[in-house]
């Protein structure tokens, strides 16, 4: 594949306002296949932009340009935009997840050198990046043998005086001169114990020698406990390196990846164990919101003759009922996408009943690690969460938190609800006959908060 053959297939555009994107031609339309529009839209200018597909009215997608122009099944793509925010910019975005397969990989490298691009993946700064690493759940040790490896001071061949190591400057593994670069990627035998293993993706990430950057990859594309095992691996990498120059003990190599997991993992238990919260959990149910706040149940279901639901319930500070509400709409969603639209379905019901105070609660923990970070979230899903935080912020001491689908049974049972296509169902004052049930049980087990 070509440089520019690349680019084309690995970037598209996310719709903000419209205005920089060509209706025929661009990619911009947020599916696996079918990416653009493949033939011009009929009573359109070829150079139309997508701006002119929105009302200038509603800042919503113009219903009538819609069903006049293009085929349904486009149509209905276009539909599934959020658009939100006339305010956003139009967005180049990579759409290419680093599967690990050689073709992506390639292309991500050029990517990252030839496009100046890189601002559509998640960045962070280099504040974020080192309270990042002190902030993994690590033993001490790793995190300081990361700390040294991410500033590349670790004392590899190359960093040592000749004169004082007596082994060289020779990789003990394959003899070439070693560099921080060399032992923990390009040697044949530390890319053997990479690939085909769940840190393979981890591996791919690595798109130049500088470490720093492969750890700050890692951070922006992988959940935490994702680095933590990367970091683990790393670290008995380098033991193993030292073993074989010093002669130590060394491990049968296909236990080195599964060993630098359980480390991890024995790691992690202790660390329950210490806190003291191995004890059985009690406080998984609902908890009411506390004196002077409002709590808003969000959670999306996905219906078997396709579309979602999304379900909604909120109560007061004593576990007061005070609305529910449901909402049905069509289309194939992502899971995440489904619950970031339910969570702002959810969040708008109760600015609408003018409460004040909210806490949204959702069992979607991703969705709630987007939101930390929404404004570094250039996808789709980034536009609904920047509204939610928008929405939220202009509702007194608003605030979010993932919790237990134990707690969040209420909002579960109206996700199911059959209500009607594309309408918002509310119920004020009372619950819905089908769910006073979980209410009253949500009360009897409640917690104070
Ligand atoms: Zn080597």
């Amino acid at each position: 594949m070509s440089a520019q053959e690349f680019l084309n297939e690995g970037l598209r555009w996310r719709v903000g306002n419209g205005a920089s994107i060509r209706v025929w031609g661009d990619r911009w339309l947020p599916t696996e296949n079918a990416t653009y529009v493949e033939s011009a839209p009929m009573g359109l200018p070829v150079d139309a932009t997508v701006r002119e597909l929105i009302s200038p009215d509603t800042d919503e997608w113009d219903e009538a340009v819609l069903e006049g122009c293009f085929p349904t099944e486009i149509a209905n793509v276009i539909r599934q935009i959020p658009l939100r925010n006339i305010e956003e910019n139009d967005r180049l975005i990579w759409k290419g997840n680093s599967s690990g397969n050689y073709t992506v990989r390639d292309g991500y490298r050029l990517w990252m050198k030839d496009f100046k691009a890189r601002e559509a993946i998640v960045q962070i700064g280099e504040t974020q990046v080192w309270k990042s690493l002190w902030n993994l759940n690590i033993p001490p040790k790793v995190k300081h043998f990361l700390w040294r490896f991410i500033r590349d001071i670790l004392p590899t061949g190359d960093h040592i005086s000749l004169k004082s190591n007596r082994w060289g400057d020779k990789c003990p593994f394959c003899n070439i001169r070693e560099t921080q670069a060399h032992i923990f990627g390009e040697c044949a035998w530390s890319a053997r114990l990479w690939r085909g293993t769940e840190l393979a993706e981890c591996f791919e990430l690595r798109q130049s020698e500088c470490c720093y950057s492969w750890f700050k990859t890692v951070l922006e594309n992988k959940q935490s406990a994702a680095v933590e095992e990367w970091g683990s691996l790393l670290w008995f990498i380098w033991k193993e390196r030292n073993a074989q120059i010093f002669n130590g003990l060394k491990l049968r190599e296909d236990e080195i990846v599964p060993r630098a997991k359980a480390f991890i993992d024995e790691y992690r238990e202790q660390q329950v164990i210490d806190r003291g919260v191995a004890a059985p959990v009690t406080t998984t149910g609902w908890e009411k919101p506390g004196q002077g706040f409002v709590k808003v149940n969000t959670d999306a279901g996905v219906f078997v003759d396709g579309g979602i639901g999304l379900g909604v319930v909120v109560r007061g500070e004593e576990g007061n009922f005070i609305l529910a509400a449901a909402k049905k709409i069509a289309g194939r969603w992502e899971p995440e996408m489904a619950e970031a639209l339910a969570a702002e379905f959810g969040v708008q019901v109760a600015v609408e009943a003018r409460l004040q105070n909210l806490i949204l609660e959702t069992d979607c923990q991703t969705l709630t690690a987007k939101l930390a970070m929404a404004e570094n979230i250039h996808t789709e899903i980034g536009i609904v969460c920047r509204n939610i935080l928008k929405m939220l912020r202009e509702t007194g001491h608003s605030s979010w938190r993932y919790w237990s689908r134990e707690g969040n049974k209420a909002a579960h049972i109206m996700s199911h609800s059959e209500t009607r296509w594309n309408e918002s169902m509310v119920w004020l004052d009372r619950p819905p006959i089908f769910l006073v049930d979980q209410i009253l049980l949500d009360n009897v087990t409640a917690m104070p908060a």
